[in-house]
């Protein structure tokens, strides 16, 4: 399976790190290897000083496709969660100023926090959620906020990318982003119900 993630998907969070709004998504994948679930402790790697949260709506692909129109795309998901893109900033603020790849910023071990899967209303207009660290609210957003919605990140990725089932797609993050310390306990919600819950170690 592959993670695919979209950058810079809610106008407040690209503000708050001083980038434009895209005109098309921004995407950048992490391996498999990346995979952090069942709780499991997020240990700090020991070549970042800054390692940040970013709360993301999380879906799972259960259908290959190719290619896929808009208009299809939500036959090629039905379950959601939520999840942490961790980044390792002070990395991707070095890369970054040289234009290099992002991936030694986001695609090392666990740095893809996946939560407990509940099922995807098509019907819901707007999904809230949100991130808890040491029990205050640090991060939340809403579905109706993404630049790009889920059946048009869909539709452009399987452009450059097969889908495969069990793929993942991280949708972005809304503002808040912040740096977590040994210690942190996160905690991350879909309306309110607790899909995720981990330690910082
Ligand atoms: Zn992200």
């Amino acid at each position: 399976m592959k993670i695919i993630c979209i950058g810079r998907n809610y106008s407040l969070h690209a503000k708050e790190l001083g980038n434009e709004v895209p005109e098309q998504p921004v995407i950048f994948c992490k391996p498999d290897t990346a995979l952090l679930k069942n709780n499991e402790p997020f240990y700090l790697p020991e070549f970042s000083q800054d390692i940040h949260h970013e709360l993301e709506l999380v879906i799972k692909i259960d259908k290959a496709g190719k290619s896929i129109l808009p208009q299809f795309a939500s036959k090629y998901y039905s379950q959601i969660t939520v999840g942490i893109d961790f980044t390792a900033r002070d990395v991707q603020s070095h890369l970054k100023q040289k234009g290099l790849p992002w991936e030694l910023s986001k695609a090392f071990d666990g740095s893809a926090a996946v939560g407990r899967f509940i099922p995807f209303d098509h019907k819901a207009e707007s999904i809230h959620f949100e991130l808890e660290v040491n029990g205050q609210v640090v991060q939340l957003g809403n579905s109706k906020d993404m630049l790009f919605k889920i059946n048009d990140i869909i539709a452009f990725v399987s452009k450059y990318f097969t889908l495969k089932t069990g793929d993942l797609i991280f949708t972005g993050t809304p503002a808040g982003v912040a740096a977590v310390k040994i210690g942190d306990h996160l905690k991350a919600s879909i309306e309110n119900e607790t899909l995720l819950a981990f330690d910082i170690k």
